[in-house]
């Protein structure tokens, strides 16, 4: 136990939930020391040679990494590493270096990192994320490069000894993807954002994580400096984004029991996996998966997905940074039909903008803005080329196209011609595509669902995304720590929309689903089976405990509060409401939530409070 006492709770953003318990290890990159040499001119050609080897080197590491992470993690996390590859070979970045080394009379060492600068700099100064992002790559790239010419071993986080939590300035994409998860149980990182790929893949892997801790390694370092021969204990609580450095008896004891609660729950949960998402007296639900990647087919299968309900389709340009082309496309889409197959996989079309930024597409009021279809129309090409990448993939199984932030009928007739010249273009070409392939749209914008009866009549299914739905009913920025209290999908205001969309999809024959948030909130999963949804689409991990509550409850008795929440003003008028029937109607199943202490599980908490932990402010 740490000699040490001063406990300090240090807060960031969360980007991969789960928790843990371990040693701190701070993982410091290898930061190359080179001196400038004047060469003579029978040195020239060696270093000129002395940098094509350690190109070739680089890219000899870089293709077996790729590799490895291929088996691991599926082909696109392998595509961060085929960016990198390409960055090796950058015409301007090789030649230059080649260059000053002839001209300059400079040691290759010394010469690439002065070229180097030239791109650093400006990505350094970038006011769009995206692009600071992207200088974790150039500078993983070049590390390597570095090494190689100089001949010394990069350190590896193979290091760290089992069940530690690394601790870090940052971590490139590549570090993330090595991760041992026996060796690393939590990562907390001083930089980054929710969109860099150092968090996507966190994600991936299951790795509780936290981004951006303001000064987080100055904080540790003076910790563990102090505290020479204390073992450092340190709890990452990757759902609620804090860091607990020197944490007290109290707390190591709260997480510790919080932990192995997790793990039992997760063991009872998993043996449901093969019964029927069916409710008490026979209504049922539909459940399906959240993806990014292909690969999280595997765990949607493992944890009972009976379907991809949501596709987020933007990553594929996200991890690559590069257009993903039709024939790209067509053969991912194809592969996740392939392993979902006889499921249905529902592909959203590109949602960029928002949260969800890439080069040159963003702005200063991004979820206003040019987002979704409206960036997409601006870019037909883009558009036309990920229709006809989902029509061909369709023969391949059961896929459905999915619009997204719809919030006018002209949107939705003019995406219909879009998808039409993708059938007309693949026809002339002869080139088979599911004809009758199902449309559907997001309802999650106020206007759509205001009028979803006129929607419904346009298209096969709806899927309600309360994310989105609830951000701009509230007009609260879903991604703003500091109005993230008024962000509550249980507002009255948001459950009307959602029971009228509902409704507006069975009067005109149509199914609907949500695919939000709301769809792993146990009070959103009853209201939900209450107003009629048909199916709910969640992360992988949470389809268990939607499952159980879908098999623990009557649809009459969900029916019945959900028309009574209705006639409610507040979002915890709504909250009490709910919780006071479940104890009194199912005090088992309300039980089992209320043990279940996750911010995953917050809304159940927060009227009572008697389950809720509340990390205090930072003491540091
Ligand atoms: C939503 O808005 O609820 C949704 C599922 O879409 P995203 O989170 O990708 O915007
Ligand atoms: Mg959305």
């Amino acid at each position: 136990m740490s000699t040490l006492k001063k406990e300090q709770i240090l807060h960031g953003i969360s980007v991969s939930p789960g928790c843990a318990i371990g040693n701190i290890f701070i993982y410091q990159r290898f930061v190359p020391s080179y001196k400038e040499r004047i060469l003579n001119d029978a040195e020239v050609i060696s270093e000129k040679q002395k940098f094509e080897i350690a190109i070739k080197e680089t890219e000899h590491e870089l293709i077996d990494l790729k590799n490895e992470i291929h088996k691991e993690m599926g082909n696109e996390l392998a595509e961060l590493i085929s960016f990198q590859i390409t960055l090796l070979y950058d015409q301007d970045l090789y030649k230059s270096t080649i260059e000053f080394i002839e001209k300059r009379k400079r040691n290759a060492e010394f010469a690439y990192s002065e070229v180097l600068k030239r791109y650093i700099v400006p990505l350094n100064a970038a006011k769009t994320p995206f692009f600071r992002e992207r200088l974790a790559d150039i500078t993983d790239v070049s590390s390597r490069v570095l090494s190689n010419i100089l001949g010394v071993e990069l350190p590896t986080t193979y290091e760290v000894a089992p069940g530690s939590l690394l601790i870090a300035y940052d971590l490139l994409p590549s570090e993330v993807a090595l991760l041992d998860r026996n060796r690393v149980i939590g990562v907390a990182i001083e930089a980054g954002g929710k969109t860099s790929h150092t968090s996507i893949m966190t994600k991936a892997k299951e790795i509780p994580a936290v981004v951006g801790i303001e000064n987080l390694l100055k904080k540790v370092t003076i910790t563990t400096q102090n505290d020479q021969g204390a073992d450092n204990t340190a709890i990452l609580d990757g759902s609620r984004g804090v860091l607990i450095i020197e944490p007290s008896e109290k707390k190591l004891d709260f997480y510790k029991k919080e932990d192995g609660k997790i793990k039992d729950q997760k063991n009872y949960l998993f043996k449901l996996k093969e019964t029927e998402s069916t409710t008490k007296d026979g209504k049922h639900i539909d459940l399906s998966a959240n993806i990014e990647f292909v690969a999280e087919t595997l765990t949607a299968l493992d944890n009972g997905a009976r379907g991809v309900g949501l596709f987020r389709t933007e990553y594929l340009y996200l991890s690559r940074r590069r257009p993903v082309s039709e024939d790209e496309q067509e053969q991912i889409y194809s592969a996740t039909a392939i392993k979902m197959k006889p499921y249905p996989v529902i592909i959203r079309t590109f949602d960029f903008g928002g949260d969800k930024i890439i080069p040159g597409y963003a702005e200063p009021n991004p979820f206003l803005g040019w987002r979704a279809l409206r960036l997409c129309f601006d870019n037909p090409e883009l558009f036309l080329n990920q229709i006809k990448a989902i029509l061909r993939a369709s023969v391949n199984g059961n896929l459905k196209i999915m619009l997204p932030m719809i919030s006018t009928l002209d949107e939705l007739h003019q995406a219909k011609a879009y998808i039409e010249q993708a059938k007309n273009e693949l026809q002339t070409k002869n080139i088979s595509f599911d004809n009758n392939i199902e449309l559907g749209i997001m309802v999650e914008t106020p206007s759509c669902a205001l009028l979803a009866d006129r929607f419904a009549k346009e298209c096969n299914f709806f899927s309600i995304g309360s994310n989105d739905l609830t951000q701009y009913t509230l007009a609260v920025d879903r991604d703003n720590k500091r109005v993230a209290k008024l962000f509550n999908s249980l507002h009255p205001a948001v459950l009307k929309l959602i029971n009228m969309t509902i409704n507006a999809a069975h009067s005109n024959g149509i199914w609907v689903g949500l695919c939000g948030e709301f769809a792993t909130d146990p009070i959103g999963i009853i209201l939900l089976i209450g107003m009629g949804i048909d199916e709910l689409s969640m992360v992988s991990s949470m389809i268990p405990l939607a499952k159980n509550i879908i098999q623990n409850v009557n649809y009459s008795f969900a029916q019945e509060i959900s028309h009574q929440v209705l006639e409610l003003a507040t979002a915890s008028d709504v909250t009490k409401l709910v919780n006071t029937k479940l104890e009194t109607t199912y005090p088992k199943l309300a039980k089992f939530l209320h043990d279940i202490d996750s911010e995953s599980y917050s809304s159940l908490k927060k009227p009572c409070n008697k389950h809720s932990y509340n990390v205090k402010t930072e003491t540091a």
